[in-house]
C-alpha cells in the first residue's frame, strides 16, 4: 500500500514538472514575440539612411531603398524594396516632392507594402522652412538637406520617431542625436564664416541640377543651373542658353557636376564656356563607402570645401 502511494506521488510530481516546463517555455516564447530585437528602419535614400544609422546605432537595422550614386527623384522599386518596406517598423522619406518621379514611385510603394503615412511612414523634412521652385512656384524644392541647419532638423525628426517607436532606447537615440547635431552645427558655423569672406562678384555656383537653393541661402551665394529639378528634361538648348547668359554676366571661374546625374550636359557647358569642371559634388546621394562622400557629414564637408575653393579661385 505504501509502495503504491510513493509510485502515485512520483507520477504526480513528474506530470507537474512537465506541466511547469511547458508553461515556462510558452512564457519565453511569448516574450520573444513581444521583444523582436532591433527596430527595422527603411529610408528612401542613402542620406536619410546614414542619418538613421548615426542616431540608431546598433539598436536599428537600416535599409536604403535607392542605393548610393542613384537618383532618388526617379526610381523603380525592386522586389527586395517591397519586402523590406512591408517588414519595416518605421519608414523615412524626404518629402517636399523628392520621391515623385515615375508618377509617384514612393506613394505606390507605401500602398503596396500596406503602410500608412504618419503612422509608420514619416517625412524627414518636416519642420524645415520650405523653398519653392523658380519655374513652378507651387512646387517645393526638395533639396533641404543641403543646408546643414536643415540637416539638424532632419536628425531631430528621425530621433523623435525612433524614441516614440522604441521607448526602451529613447535615451540612447537622444544622446546620439544631440552629439551628431552638434558636430553638424560646428561645420555649419565654420562654413558660414568662411563663405562670408568671399568677394560678392565671385559667389555664383553653377551645377547641372538646381539642387542648391537651400545651400545658397545658408552660405550666402547665388546658384545657377542647367535644369531646375531632375524630374524635368535635362540639357535642352533653351536651358543651355539661359545658363550661359548667367555665367557671362558673372565672374565665374569654375563649374561643378553632381555624382547622381549624367555629366554630359555639364561637359558640353564646359566646352562652350571654356570653363573647367572643378569638382564632382554630392547632392541627392552619398558616395560609395570609403569615398569623400561616404556619410552625410563627409559629403557636406566635401561640397563646402570644393565649392569654396572653386569660387575663391582667382
Ligand atoms: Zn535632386
Amino acid at each position: 500500500m505504501k509502495k503504491n502511494l510513493v509510485a502515485v506521488l512520483a507520477v504526480v510530481a513528474l506530470i507537474t514538472g512537465v506541466a511547469m516546463f511547458l508553461q515556462q517555455r510558452q512564457q519565453v516564447e511569448a516574450e520573444m514575440v513581444r521583444r523582436p530585437g532591433k527596430l527595422r528602419v527603411v529610408s528612401t535614400n542613402s542620406i536619410l539612411d546614414d542619418m538613421v544609422k548615426q542616431v540608431g546605432g546598433d539598436k536599428v537595422e537600416a535599409y536604403s531603398i535607392v542605393k548610393r550614386g542613384t537618383d532618388p527623384h526617379e526610381y523603380e522599386p525592386q522586389p527586395t524594396d517591397i519586402t523590406a518596406t512591408a517588414d519595416a517598423d518605421v519608414v523615412f522619406y524626404n518629402g517636399l516632392q523628392l520621391e515623385t518621379g515615375g508618377n509617384g514611385w514612393f506613394k505606390k510603394l507605401v500602398k503596396s507594402s500596406k503602410k500608412t503615412f504618419n503612422e509608420d511612414v514619416f517625412a524627414a523634412s518636416q519642420g524645415v522652412s520650405v523653398r519653392y521652385l523658380t519655374t513652378n512656384r507651387h512646387e517645393p524644392d526638395p533639396h533641404a538637406w543641403l543646408d546643414l541647419a536643415n540637416g539638424q532638423q532632419y536628425v531631430a525628426t528621425i530621433s523623435q520617431v525612433l524614441e516614440q517607436k522604441d521607448p526602451a532606447n529613447a535615451a540612447f537615440y537622444r544622446r546620439n542625436a544631440e552629439a551628431y547635431q552638434s558636430k553638424l552645427q560646428k561645420l555649419h558655423q565654420s562654413s558660414q564664416a568662411k563663405f562670408a569672406k568671399l568677394p560678392e562678384a565671385q559667389r555664383l555656383l553653377v551645377t547641372s541640377e538646381g539642387a542648391f537653393k537651400y545651400f545658397a541661402a545658408a552660405y550666402q551665394i547665388q546658384a545657377a543651373y542647367i535644369w531646375e529639378v531632375n524630374t524635368e528634361s535635362q540639357g535642352t538648348p533653351e536651358q543651355m542658353q539661359a545658363v550661359i547668359k548667367k555665367i557671362r554676366q558673372a565672374n565665374v571661374k569654375n563649374l561643378f557636376v553632381e555624382t547622381s546625374v549624367s555629366p554630359k550636359s555639364m561637359q558640353k557647358l564646359s566646352q562652350e564656356t571654356e570653363l573647367p569642371i572643378k569638382a564632382t559634388l554630392y547632392t541627392d546621394s552619398l558616395g560609395a563607402a570609403g569615398s569623400t562622400g561616404a556619410t552625410y557629414y563627409q559629403m557636406m564637408r566635401w561640397n563646402l570645401t570644393q565649392i569654396y575653393n572653386g569660387l575663391a579661385a582667382s
